[in-house]
């Protein structure tokens, strides 16, 4: 078990200190470019390690890609399996774009095998089982994959089913919207949204009361759906209510605020503590848990978020926190380095960490340099510095045509990529440009190792 603490490394400290300041270079370059697209500097290459480890990575998403390729080019000689059933890549954050009738369904779709890089074996299937004591997973179909290392880059579930009444074959009919479920469900919520838009009535919109990915995409479908009403001219007939799972809009205090304000401004009426349990499809009608027991509204369209979970072969595999999360099961790791805590041979990329912030591909995408750092580093014999600094981005729609870029870190702190060039939280048309045509080349150089 665990043959990587004999694993021999060919290079030496050196080179791999060259390498660490050449890539901190590089980084510090990077962040300027995060929102627009990969930065390249040439003569700058990092330094290939030689190995025989066998790495398992669980997850062929935004993370489990991205890390394949990084450590494809960084590894000679080592065995990397990416395990995932699924055959299309979603660029999930199209899906808000697509709900809103600004793209359609397959400006989201790719194909998974088309960033795999060379070398990788593509096992075409779920894991089912992790035993982390044994260094071992096992898939849906049976096989066993023996790991020195493991990367959990499962994402997340969405819990259509903790919905009552609710089911996804629902959406697209009688007001029933859920532009989290994929780039299909996205435009059949588009086609509900524009209908409502069109007749009128009440919408509901809100959030889960778990951890989710990328918080902002509920208050952005809300600023959408207001936005193509007062463009038919039909806001007033609209009535919009956001029912907002606690006593806030935003976890950052000070994007909080600016979104209530705007929310105030654009007459969007809040429910705080309102937390979605059922839907009555045939009476139009939510049923929403509060503080002060169950509330009923009734809706002409609402957009269903369920709430998020690790997948259950996560949750099942002594991996998750047990003290924190516990309906959620988030995996234990270092919120500095994304090791885990307890298997040193074990990391977490992307919405699986159990930490504070980071469930946005952005974070992912910082996620990416420190678990290659922290892993080649050991096999090399050595020991990586990097660490993920929390950063969380939400380019934040307000309008067709405007954003504002909000980014920020574990200590709530503003992180903005464009100091003194792109007001993080002003709605600027700039902005909206990055949401609409700079994150998904970044997005795709990301999954290519290059972001
Ligand atoms: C509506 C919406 C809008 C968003 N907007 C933004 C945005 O504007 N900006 C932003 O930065 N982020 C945004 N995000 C979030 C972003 O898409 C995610 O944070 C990111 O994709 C996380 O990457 P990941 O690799 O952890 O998971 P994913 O990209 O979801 O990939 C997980 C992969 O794991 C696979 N998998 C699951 N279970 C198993 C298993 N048992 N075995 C093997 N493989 C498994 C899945 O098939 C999937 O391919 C948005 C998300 C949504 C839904």
């Amino acid at each position: 078990m665990q043959e990587f603490t004999k694993l021999k490394a060919e290079g030496g400290m050196a080179r791999i200190n060259d390498f660490r300041a050449s890539r901190r270079a590089f980084m510090g370059l990077a962040a300027g470019g995060a929102a627009l697209g990969a930065v390249s500097l040439p003569g700058v290459q990092a330094q290939t390690v030689r190995t025989s480890a066998h790495i398992v990575i669980l997850g062929a998403g935004a993370g489990g890609t991205g890390i394949a390729n990084r450590l494809a080019a960084r590894l000679d000689g080592a065995r990397i399996t990416i395990v995932d059933g699924r055959m299309q890549h979603w660029y999930q954050p199209g899906f808000t774009l697509i709900a809103a009738g600004l793209k359609p369904a397959g400006y989201s779709v790719t194909t998974t095998g088309e960033w795999l890089p060379d070398g990788v074996d593509w096992v075409q299937d779920y894991a089912a089982e992790i035993d982390p004591e044994a260094g071992r997973v096992t898939t849906r179909g049976g096989e066993t994959l023996d790991y020195d290392y493991l990367i959990v880059a499962t994402g997340l579930s969405l819990d259509w089913e903790a919905i009552e009444g609710f089911s996804l074959d629902m959406v697209g009919e009688n007001g029933i919207g859920a532009h989290y479920a994929g780039p299909d469900h996205a435009a059949a919520t588009w086609r509900m949204m524009d209908r409502f838009t069109d007749e009128g009535g009440v919408a509901l919109f809100g959030r889960p009361a778990t951890e989710m990915k990328c918080a902002g995409a509920p208050l952005k479908y809300t600023f959408l759906t207001d936005d193509r009403a007062r463009r038919k001219g039909t806001r007033g007939d609209v009535e919009l209510i956001y029912a907002a799972h606690s006593g806030g809009l935003f976890g950052v205090p000070i994007v909080n605020e600016k979104v209530k304000m705007l929310f105030d401004d654009r007459g969007v009426d809040v429910r705080y503590n309102h937390v979605l349990r059922a839907i009555d499809p045939g009476a139009r009608n939510a049923t929403y848990d509060t503080p002060e027991g169950s509330r009923d509204i009734g809706y002409d369209f609402i957009n269903v978020i369920p709430p998020q979970r690790a997948p259950q072969v996560v949750r099942e595999s002594g991996l998750s926190w047990a003290d924190r999360w516990t309906d959620q099961g988030w995996i234990e790791v270092d919120p500095y380095t994304l090791r885990h805590a307890r298997y040193a041979n074990v990391f977490g990329v992307g919405d699986i960490n159990g930490v504070r912030y980071g469930k946005t591909a952005a974070s992912a995408k910082w996620h990416l340099p420190v678990v290659e750092d922290h892993l080649v580093s050991e096999i090399a014999g050595g020991e990586g510095t990097a660490r993920f600094s929390g950063y969380t981005s939400c380019p934040l729609i307000t309008r067709i045509g405007r954003a504002m870029l909000i980014e920020f870190d574990y200590e709530n702190q503003l992180a903005p990529s464009f100091p003194g060039v792109i007001a993080p939280l002003e709605e600027l048309w700039i902005t909206w440009l990055i949401k609409e045509i700079g994150l998904k080349p970044t997005y795709y150089a990301m999954l290519r190792g290059r972001a």
